[in-house]
């Protein structure tokens, strides 16, 4: 017996034994950010609103990867977006939602209601495949939207809306625990 091949092999099933418990402990969401402190409110809002859990959930069961980033949309003029692009590869749909990192435009919990806005925004791409990039995802809107007017271009839809005020309402029905209290004020 070659004792070398034998210890790989064996470290090979202790590796893939440890890695596959770390996959079956922490999943990785599909709704992701490069920002700790957006992070931070993702996992706020899982836990303080049953809609915003929900939301991630389904894209977490979707074929999408959602990035929430801060940014500006149409210049600032709007608080938060889905951005018009889409990288698709032969698994996944990347798509992005930019909220306002300006936060005197946005109470903490009203922040928390746009993401969640922005989420339902992002399903509704996700729950439609033949959406891969700008033209299909205006054709589509075209159909599910209406147009934002003001000048700007883009689209405007009443689950977004609903899903938007049910966060801010579910947030509001319940006090800020002391934990995000204290993240915030490191993330900020
Ligand atoms: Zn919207």
């Amino acid at each position: 017996m070659d004792y070398t091949a034998l210890a790989v092999a064996l470290f090979s099933l202790v590796w893939q034994a440890t890695a596959f418990s770390a996959t079956a402990i922490q999943p990785v969401s599909r709704v992701r950010s490069t920002n700790t402190a957006i992070l931070d409110l993702l996992k706020e809002g899982r836990d303080r609103s049953t809609t915003f859990r929900g939301l991630t959930e389904a894209i977490d069961r979707s074929n999408g990867i959602v990035y929430v980033e801060f940014g500006y949309c149409a210049f600032g003029h709007l608080d938060g977006c889905l951005l018009p692009f889409i990288a698709s590869t032969d698994a996944d749909r990347y798509v992005r939602i930019v909220v306002t990192p300006e936060k005197n435009r946005l109470s903490h919990d009203q922040l928390l209601g746009l993401i969640g806005h922005e989420l339902r925004h992002a399903l509704e791409v996700l729950d439609h495949p033949e959406v891969v990039d700008l033209t299909t995802m205006e054709a589509m809107y075209r159909k599910i939207g209406s147009p934002i007017g003001g000048g700007q271009r883009g689209f405007e839809t009443s689950a977004a809306r609903a899903a938007g005020a049910a966060v801010l309402a579910e947030l509001i029905g319940k006090a800020r625990p002391l934990q995000y209290v204290r993240a915030v004020a490191r993330a900020f």
